[in-house]
């Protein structure tokens, strides 16, 4: 038998097994540090993890088989990604009545020229239908809009009337 054994151990085969220990040892090493890193990078209790990996073999195996579903990068990631969609959507929408993409500023849909905004009828600016008041210069929406309209049409007709009488003065 230990004939057998010194006819194995030979200073080759010891070499060898050396270089296999060394080498299972940095594999080791190296799972922990994959371990400890990944755990981190996921977001999760990397030193709880870290004594889990000590266990040789079996710790990575719990590691993988329980580790957290998500690096916090991705998650991060995905949750920017849906912001920005959403950011999209309210940005961008569809024509009710041809289902033309149009955007939020839009006020006809330039395909069907359906109306899709009201317009403020003191600024200008696009409002939604649904909105009772112009929530840039606070000027109500409706009963208000015709009113103010015919004023500002009819301050309009006074002031090309003044100019009108204006340049006939310096003409005269
Ligand atoms: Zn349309
Ligand atoms: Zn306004």
């Amino acid at each position: 038998m230990s004939e057998l054994l010194s006819q194995i151990w030979t200073p080759q085969m010891q070499a060898a097994f050396t270089v296999v220990v060394v080498l299972l040892v940095i594999l080791y090493v190296l799972s922990i540090v994959w371990v400890v890193r990944d755990a981190y990078l996921r977001g999760s209790a990397w030193y709880v993890w870290a004594i889990v990996a000590l266990v040789p073999i079996v710790g990575i195996i719990a590691y993988c088989l329980l580790r957290p579903p998500m690096l916090r990068i991705d998650k991060d990631e995905q949750e920017l990604e849906v912001a920005l969609k959403q950011r999209e959507l309210m940005k961008y929408g569809e024509c009710a009545t041809c289902g033309y993409p149009v955007e939020m500023t839009y006020v006809l849909c330039p395909n069907c020229h359906t109306q899709l905004k009201n317009l403020c009828s003191h600024c200008e600016k696009a409002l939604e239908p649904a909105w009772t008041i112009c929530p840039y210069c606070a000027t109500p929406v409706g009963g208000q809009k015709s009113r103010s309209a015919s004023s500002s049409s009819s301050r309009s007709r006074r002031r090309t009337h003044s100019e009108r009488s204006h340049a006939s003065s310096s003409d005269a």
